[in-house]
C-alpha cells in the first residue's frame, strides 16, 4: 500500500491509472477505522482496479463547539487495517494544502441538508460536500462508496453528483453494527460504560419500529410514539430528533407508502450519536 500526502502526487497517480484504462474506486473517511469503514473498502476492492482511501479529518464539517480537536486519530492502526483489506493508496492530505489561506469556495446542497442533522449542525453538510467535491477532483474516481450510517450525507452527495453532472457512481453500503446492535462509529470511543449501555436504546428503538412495520403499522405518528418511548426509557439519552422521511427526498411523511428512513440523533452525555433504519414496503 502506498501512502500519498500531496495533491500533486495523488493526481499524477490517478491520471496514469486512468490513462492505462484502470477503474478507480474511492472511499473517503476521517480515519479511526472500524468494521464500517472496512466494509466500504472491501466493496471498493471489488469495484475498482485501483482502490484509493482518503483519511482526512475535515475541519470545515465540524461546528465551532464540536469535537474537531478531540476526534480520535491513530494513523499507525489505520495504516495497518487499510493494508490488510487490500487498499492500494491511502491518501492523507495536509489541511494547509486542502484549505490554503485564501480558500473561499463552498459547495452547498440546499433542500436535503436543511432538516434532520442540518437543523442542529447548520454548516456541517456544506463542509462535507465541499471536501468530497475537492476529493473527487483530486482522486477522479469512477465509483465512490459511502455508508448508509450517515444517510443524509449519502443523499446530499448523490444530489451534488446529479446537480453538478459529475461522472462518479455513488454507492451506499448498509450500516455495520456491533454484536449488540450499536451502530459502529469512531465516536463510540467517547462513551463510558454506562453511556454505551444507554446508547443501545437507539438501535433497540429502531428494532421496535421495524417490528411494528412488519406487523403492518403504517402510521408515522404511532411508530414515532413507540420509538420515543424506548429512547425515553434511558435517562442518559437526550433526543435531538426522531423522524420518518421519504428515503429519496428526506421530506417528512405521514403514512408509509414508499421507501422511508427512520432517522434518530441523540446525545449521550456530550457525544452525539446517529442511527437509522431504511424500510422498503413491498
Ligand atoms: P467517517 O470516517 O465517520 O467520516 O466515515 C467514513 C465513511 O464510513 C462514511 O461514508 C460513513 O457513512 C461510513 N461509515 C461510518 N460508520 C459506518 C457504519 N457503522 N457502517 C457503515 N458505514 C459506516
Amino acid at each position: 500500500m502506498e501512502i500519498i500526502n500531496t495533491i500533486r502526487e495523488m493526481k499524477a497517480v490517478v491520471s496514469q491509472a486512468r490513462h492505462l484504462g484502470k477503474s478507480i474506486a474511492f472511499v473517503p473517511t476521517m480515519g479511526f477505522f472500524h468494521e464500517g469503514h472496512l466494509s466500504l473498502m472491501r466493496e471498493g476492492r471489488k469495484r475498482g482496479d485501483l482502490l484509493v482511501v482518503s483519511l482526512f479529518v475535515n475541519p470545515t464539517q465540524f461546528g465551532p463547539s464540536e469535537d474537531f480537536k478531540a476526534y480520535p486519530r491513530d494513523f499507525e492502526r489505520d495504516r495497518k487495517m487499510a493494508e490488510e483489506v487490500g487498499v492500494d493508496i491511502l491518501f492523507v492530505p495536509e489541511t494547509m494544502e486542502m484549505y490554503p489561506p485564501n480558500h473561499q469556495t463552498i459547495v452547498r446542497v440546499e433542500k436535503v441538508t436543511q432538516g434532520l442533522c442540518g437543523r442542529s449542525r447548520p454548516t456541517h453538510f456544506q463542509g462535507v460536500t465541499t471536501v468530497v467535491n475537492m476529493l473527487f477532483n483530486i482522486v477522479m474516481p469512477h465509483v465512490a462508496i459511502f455508508g448508509e450510517k450517515d444517510f443524509q450525507q449519502l443523499v446530499a452527495i448523490k444530489q451534488m453528483v446529479r446537480d453538478l453532472h459529475m461522472d462518479v457512481e455513488v454507492v451506499g453500503m448498509p450500516i455495520v453494527r456491533e454484536a449488540d446492535g450499536l451502530a459502529m462509529s469512531s465516536r463510540n470511543t467517547y462513551l463510558q460504560l454506562d453511556q454505551r449501555k444507554a446508547a443501545l436504546s437507539l438501535s433497540r428503538s429502531l428494532k421496535r419500529a421495524e417490528a411494528l412495520l412488519q406487523k403492518g403499522e403504517r402510521k408515522v405518528e404511532s411508530i414515532l410514539k413507540e420509538v420515543r418511548e424506548v429512547l425515553l426509557s434511558e435517562p442518559l439519552i437526550k433526543i435531538d430528533y426522531i423522524q420518518i422521511c421519504d428515503a429519496n427526498t428526506l421530506e417528512d411523511v405521514q403514512e408509509i407508502k414508499k421507501d422511508v428512513v427512520i432517522a434518530i440523533a441523540a446525545y449521550v452525555g456530550q457525544t452525539r450519536l446517529i442511527d437509522n433504519l431504511i424500510y422498503r414496503p413491498c
